[in-house]
């Protein structure tokens, strides 16, 4: 088993607002070099780092858009989010829970802060991840994984190291409840100061890491701090994390699927004609209806 380096720790970038509930950072595909081929099958990292709403009775949010060929997963970590689509599916995500929503073929839908959440104002920190199909599944119907907190998979760590939450893959001999499309991991370390995990991927899975709470030690000699990133290299299969306080580490890791990708927007296919085709489907309401 060889080590799996760091190819690079990068700084969260400038942020920008995502309708006016979402203040994020965009990792993929904005930062270099995280582009959507050498990410895949991750394809876009919005990162809501820590950031206080103030109360309002007009929830912020995102209004009716579009998604077609790629499942949207979002964490929240700090706060609340409501959603609704165009075939009647809403529901709320709460602190600490996770939505995996296939949009597949194509579906509509808006994001707003839950309404209490927005009335009593508060710290909202998530992330957003799109995870790409394989073309032959591209066209399958919509559907929801919504998973709470204590529906995910838990590895107590030795001693008082903490504890991984799965969310989708496994950790040594503990499942993650979420279904994927190919073979992929996510999960939460939450790690108490001092506390160390182990990971192991194989190489050719692409893996990254985002401190999204306090700062660790990768390998035990590269420092990354909150709310920056860890991109590892495709050179080994396993690496330590260390928290140097108490923090919490979002890790992914997939297979890449290796297929064309043709990108506009909220659609994501293999081909420009596959994107027309999006456009077209959206304005013959093949996508559904959605009132803002
Ligand atoms: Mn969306």
């Amino acid at each position: 088993m060889k080590i799996k380096n760091t190819e690079k720790i990068i700084s969260p970038p400038p942020v920008h607002f995502v309708g006016d509930g979402f203040r994020v950072h965009n990792f993929i595909p904005g930062v270099y070099p995280l582009t959507m081929a050498r990410m895949d099958p991750f394809l876009l990292l919005d990162y809501n780092s820590k950031y206080y709403f103030s109360p309002t009775d007009k929830p912020r949010g995102v209004g009716v858009h579009p998604h077609r060929g790629f499942e949207t997963v979002s964490i929240a970590y700090k706060g609340r989010i409501a959603h609704h689509d165009s075939f009647g599916n809403s529901g709320v995500i709460g602190e600490g829970d996770v939505q995996w929503m296939t949009a597949s073929s194509g579906l509509l839908h808006k994001e707003y802060h839950e309404k209490e959440f927005a009335r009593a104002g508060g710290d909202f920190h998530m992330v957003q991840l799109w995870v790409n199909l394989p073309a032959k599944d591209k066209m399958t119907p919509p559907k929801y994984q919504p998973i709470t907190n204590d529906q995910m998979g838990r590895y107590i760590l030795h001693g008082d190291d903490g504890i991984i939450e799965v969310i989708a893959g496994s950790y040594r001999d503990v499942k993650g409840p979420a279904s994927t499309f190919t073979p992929m991991a996510l999960m939460n370390a939450r790690l108490n100061a001092g506390g160390k995990a182990e990971f192991e991927f194989p190489s050719a899975y692409n893996t990254a890491a985002l401190v999204v709470e306090g700062s660790v030690l990768v390998n035990g000699t590269e420092k990354v701090p909150s709310d920056h990133f860890a991109l590892f290299s495709n050179d080994g299969e396993q690496f330590t994390i260390e928290a140097q306080e108490d923090s919490i580490v979002l890790i992914l890791s997939g297979e890449p699927i290796r297929e064309p990708i043709a990108a506009h927007g909220p659609f994501v296919m293999n081909t420009r004609t596959e994107i027309y085709q999006a456009f077209e489907d959206v304005e013959s309401g093949k996508f559904g209806h959605l009132e803002d």
